[in-house]
């Protein structure tokens, strides 16, 4: 049977520079959609071929291991998916919007509600995937509702209480997010951007934002905080090859010019037996690892 897509659909296409750790080895198959339709053919030739889907974001949350992925690696990266408008309080976001931008323009509009985001990169999507968000609240708080895609292609809209947000967790069963409207509040706009401010300075000061990383790597531990216990443990500074724990945030794994992706993973396994040993506590990882 021929594909209508199967043009659209790159070979051996490099992941690294798609990520934040900028390190990780390629897609053997990659596709970037110009729309619904065009996402749907590539749906439907992962199936004909029965190979796994993976959807990229901003590759802010993401480890891609070294070497050849299989697989088809889809990008919502095209206009399409993109888009952003307002109606009064609501913002109906693309998959692929930047994360960053969003909770800046929104708070600096004066639409409050995402200015818990300042300085998580990202996407949309993978925002909504995760439940990205922190100590000042996370994005599930603002949604409304989200429109998915599932890998026959069918679409559904979910709202908010069917997402089941909870700690960096969302109930996609396999779907993928195509838009999400948000539900913000109008309120003053330079209390909204103060607010923005002090989470963004907040942010800067506890974490190495220039440097390599995909976040925090292991979720907090039930009553207690994994950048904590690796402390405790020592652990800050502790290196593999060109990968080590963050002297600034112990929850951060740095990657310098020439880690490998198993360098970050012997960093990640070693910190998760170390703190075991000396807690008790098995830290679950937060980052995917493709
Ligand atoms: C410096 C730094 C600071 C960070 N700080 C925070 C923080 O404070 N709080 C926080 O929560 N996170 C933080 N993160 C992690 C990251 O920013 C978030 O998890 C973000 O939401 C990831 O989005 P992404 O688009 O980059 O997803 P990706 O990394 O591309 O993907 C992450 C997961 O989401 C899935 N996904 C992506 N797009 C879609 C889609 N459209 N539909 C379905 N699934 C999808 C992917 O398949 C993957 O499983 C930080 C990361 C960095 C590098």
């Amino acid at each position: 049977m021929s594909i209508a897509c199967e043009p659209l659909i790159q070979s051996d296409v490099a992941l690294a520079g798609r990520t934040w750790f900028r390190l990780g080895g390629s897609a053997q198959n990659f596709c970037a959609p110009n729309d619904v339709a065009e996402l749907r053919n590539a749906l439907h030739w992962a199936r004909s071929k029965n190979v796994p889907v993976r959807v990229l974001g901003g590759g802010a949350n993401l480890l891609v291991r070294d070497g050849s992925l299989g697989g088809l690696v889809i990008s919502l990266s095209q206009p399409a998916f993109c888009g952003v408008s307002f109606d009064g309080d609501r913002v109906k976001v693309g998959a692929g919007v930047d994360l960053m931008h969003l909770s800046r323009d929104c708070s600096y509009d004066g639409l409050a509600g995402l200015e818990c985001l300042a300085g998580i990169p990202g996407t949309v999507g993978g925002a909504i995937a995760m439940n990205a968000g922190g100590r000042f609240g996370s994005i599930g708080d603002s949604v409304e509702r989200v429109r998915l895609i599932d890998r026959a292609g069918v679409i559904v809209d979910r709202d908010v209480s069917q997402m089941c947000f909870a700690y960096r967790q969302s109930a996609l069963e396999d779907r993928i997010v195509l838009e999400a409207v948000l539900k913000l509040r109008q309120e003053p706009v330079d209390e909204v951007k103060r607010r923005y401010q002090d989470n963004w300075r907040f942010k800067k000061d506890s974490q190495p934002l220039a440097a390599h990383s995909a976040g925090c790597i292991f979720k907090n531990p039930e009553g207690d905080v994994a950048g904590r216990l690796i402390d405790r443990a020592g652990l800050k500074g502790f290196s593999r090859g060109r990968a080590r724990v963050s002297e600034i945030h112990g929850n951060f794994i740095v990657a310098d010019e020439g880690a490998t992706a198993s360098d970050v993973l012997e960093v990640l396994e070693y910190v998760r037996e170390t703190v075991l040993k000396k807690t008790g506590v098995r830290l679950e990882t937060e980052i995917d690892v493709w």
